[in-house]
């Protein structure tokens, strides 16, 4: 088991080459108040509750208020 786990890691580490902008955003949980750090391909999910409501949060970015 250890050697095979081992193999496919290795593989699929090599075979994913893109280092991409793993910009994974924080998201405030509406329910607990949980800070989730969840990446793009993530569902949106509270990891401590389960809850499916997330606020955005935004890091000292200089991103302003988006009107919407
Ligand atoms: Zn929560």
């Amino acid at each position: 088991m250890d050697a095979n786990g081992g193999a496919y890691n290795a593989a699929a580490y090599q075979g994913n080459s893109a280092p991409s902008a793993s910009a994974s955003m924080t998201y405030l949980c509406a329910e607990c108040g949980y800070h989730n750090n969840i990446k793009p391909r993530e569902p949106i999910r509270c990891f401590e509750c389960g809850y499916r409501i997330l606020l955005k949060v935004r890091t000292k970015r200089m991103t302003q208020f988006e009107a919407r």
